[in-house]
């Protein structure tokens, strides 16, 4: 028997191990099964070369739990290993600078493993003593037992093993027990060796039998060798693609479409790509693209790996140049990893782009589905943006679409302002919009549907990236103003008139909680409502980003504005104003009058008093004069306001206006419709 000891430079390897690892102890098993299929592999190399002339025979790997001994072994019929293999390549691992690397990289356990070729010695997380037992393919070779307790000391002896290949049988340590339970390895194989290259089996299949599942004499196979991504797209139908997807995230529906990566240079990378219906961006994908190392399992956390905003996808990507088993951080500041980034966004925007142009009406249909995944991409990748720019849609609030050099066109001669902008016009909800969506349609402007979660920062970033155009939410002014042809004419009111009115709407103004109602007049189309209501377009952005970001809230603090527009050339109207100024006239005369003309006294004291200290007579005359002003205002006022209390016609046309948006509600809402039909 040879006695011996590892070589390691630091004694406490094993502890160190074991401590830092700890967290992470699962990875073991995928550490030795992949080990048990590299050997298998090789074989089979060999083989396929003439290097190896005898039988393969059955070359599965197994996971075989026993509880009772306490044990869990991993066998292979691969390429095995000699005395002098196991001296080589278990015995003398390098480990200068072992200590000070787990140091550093505590937090991830997987980071060491794999960068010292620690694989095989994870083992002695979970175990209090490991074994190996080998007889290698060579011809004549001899088996060999090596045992080592997790100390550095080993021993090495021949034994009477007749099988080509290894077990490595570990000895469950008392706080591991867990790995002696078949359930938790099942799901452990299932987790990282459901796709491996070769038969995985561990258990018995199981039956239903009296009541009960009982194990048959079938050996439980728990992978598939030949996962879709390893095939090439032309073996491929679209129903291989949906049942893979099916068996990577069962009870799902079915995806949209996908992608099938296949790279060689200047890295490896093969993978499926699938894009799911996706409800929303906020929801937390639990079934994730998951990464694989030469079909071996190794996470599903891809940040780093793919561009953020393809998380929202799912499938799997598959390659042995991802540095796999490094931190986080290193990885993404890995350049090969950036590669791979801007190597799967190209080929997302291209496959995006050959979907649009060769079937443009499915790519519609498509459209609503993945327009949240298209926008996140535009918004947060600069170069999937300009390539997306390419297939974007438009949708209006009939249901076409257009690309965005379609809409241009469409709208450019209609929509052209006096400044040289194209204004699209948008809804963002189309119910409660839709007599401003008929109004702008009426004027022979088309509406979009901006309805989307992200459709807000969307409008912005579409107005930075197409020259002279500008967005306005359709219900943001009246239907003739959206698109400004030239400058706002005068009202064609006299200011008397424009007072009257003023007071008379302002009077019967509604109490809405958290909202401000600014009266003005304009002349717009006779056949217009007597009274709309409209949101400024900036305002109204501003705040809705403040709702989204922190440290606005005083933004979101202020009430809602809301621009009261009376119509003035409307027929109401214009009979309101007419009767107002008939009943009221001979009244309000002598009270304008007197504000007329003591505001001219007014205006007279105060430029002979102009820079100088006003003399005590100067200063009462001013103030009388201010008094009487005031008072023949609120005189005028209270007889206006008197005068619309009677006047339901008033608030009728303000709480249709009111309806029309939605903001006539509760108490207010059960007046007008007492109001209505008394009024029937
Ligand atoms: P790595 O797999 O990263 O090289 P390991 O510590 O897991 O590091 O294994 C070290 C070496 O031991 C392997 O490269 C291989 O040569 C050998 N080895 C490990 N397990 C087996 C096995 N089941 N059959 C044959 N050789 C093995």
């Amino acid at each position: 028997m040879q006695k011996g000891h590892i070589g390691v430079t630091t004694e406490n390897i094993f502890p160190v191990i074991k401590k830092f690892l700890y967290s992470d102890n699962e990875i073991f098993l995928r550490e030795l099964v992949s080990n048990a299929i590299d050997a298998t592999s090789k074989l089979r190399t060999l083989s396929s070369f003439g290097d190896f002339k005898g039988e393969l025979g059955d070359m599965k790997v197994e996971v075989k739990v026993d509880k009772e001994a306490g044990t869990l072994t991993v066998s292979d019929h691969g390429i095995g290993m000699t005395a002098d293999d196991i001296d080589k390549y278990i015995n003398q691992i390098a480990f200068s600078g072992a200590e000070e690397f787990v140091n550093k990289y505590k937090d991830t356990a997987t980071s060491i493993i794999g960068h010292f070729g620690l694989g095989f010695y994870s083992a002695f997380m979970v175990s209090s003593k490991v074994e190996i037992r080998s007889l290698s393919y060579k011809e004549g070779a001899e088996a060999v037992h090596w045992t080592c307790d997790g100390s550095p000391e080993f021993t090495m002896e021949p034994c009477d093993k007749a099988t080509r290949g290894t077990d490595i049988i570990l000895h469950i340590d008392d706080e591991n027990k867990e790995y002696l339970e078949q359930a938790r390895i099942d799901t452990l194989l299932k987790k990282y060796c459901r796709f491996l290259p070769v038969p995985v089996v561990s258990g018995k299949e199981q039956e239903w039998k009296d009541g009960k599942y009982v194990d048959t004499d079938r050996d439980k196979v728990i992978n598939s060798t030949e996962p879709a991504w390893t095939k090439k797209p032309s073996e491929l139908t679209d129903d291989d693609y949906r049942n893979f997807y099916r068996e990577l995230y069962p009870g799902q529906e079915d995806p949209l479409f996908w992608i099938h990566l296949n790279v060689d240079y200047p890295f490896n990378l093969t993978g499926i790509l699938y894009f799911p219906k996706i409800k929303s961006n906020l929801d937390i994908r639990k079934d994730r693209i998951q990464l694989y190392c030469n079909q071996v399992f190794v996470t599903d956390s891809v940040e780093g790996v793919v561009p953020e905003f393809m998380m929202l996808l799912q499938g799997v990507i598959d390659s042995p140049d991802i540095p796999l088993n490094v931190s986080r951080s290193y990885l993404q500041s890995d350049s090969a990893v950036k590669k791979i980034s801007g190597y799967i966004t190209k080929k997302v925007a291209s496959r995006l782009e050959d979907l649009y142009k060769n079937n443009r009406q499915d790519f519609e249909s498509k459209w609503d589905d993945i327009k949240i995944f298209i926008e996140y991409g535009m918004l947060t990748d600069e170069k999937f943006c300009d390539s997306a720019l390419k297939f974007t849609l438009l949708k209006d609030t009939e249901g076409k679409y257009f690309t965005l050099e379609e809409y241009r066109t469409l709208v450019e001669s209609a929509q052209t302002d006096k400044d040289g902008n194209v204004v699209y016009i948008y809804a963002t909800d189309p119910v409660g919009q839709y007599s401003y969506i008929r109004a702008a349609n009426d004027k022979g402007y088309n509406v979009l549907l901006m309805d989307g979660q992200l459709d807000g920062h969307f409008i912005s970033l579409l107005e930075s990236k197409i020259e002279k155009t500008r967005f306005v939410r359709v219900d943001s002014d009246s239907a003739s103003n959206l698109v400004p042809k030239e400058d706002k004419k005068a009202s064609d009111l006299t200011p008397d008139q424009i007072s009257l009115l003023t007071t008379l709407f302002k009077s019967r103004l509604p109490k809405v909680d958290k909202a401000e109602f600014l009266v003005s007049f304009e002349s717009l189309d006779p056949a217009a409502d007597p009274v709309l209501i409209t949101q400024n377009e900036y305002m109204r952005r501003m705040k809705d980003m403040a709702a989204t970001q922190p440290g606005m809230s005083f933004y979101a603090e202020l009430p809602d504005n809301y621009n009261l527009i009376v119509n003035t050339s409307q027929p109401v109207v214009v009979k309101v104003l007419e009767e107002a100024e008939n009943t009221l006239g001979n009244k309000l005369e002598p009270l304008r009058n007197t504000v007329n003309s003591d505001n001219e006294k007014l205006a007279a004291v105060r430029a002979e008093i102009k820079d100088n200290k006003p003399t005590p007579d100067q200063e009462a005359e001013e103030k009388k004069l201010m008094k009487s002003v005031e008072n023949a205002r609120k005189e005028q006022e209270k007889l206006i306001s008197e005068y619309a209390g009677g006047k339901p016609v008033v608030k009728q046309a303000i709480d249709l206006a009111l309806l029309a948006n939605g903001l006539l509600r509760g108490r207010e809402l059960s007046e007008f419709i007492h109001r209505s039909v008394s009024l029937l």
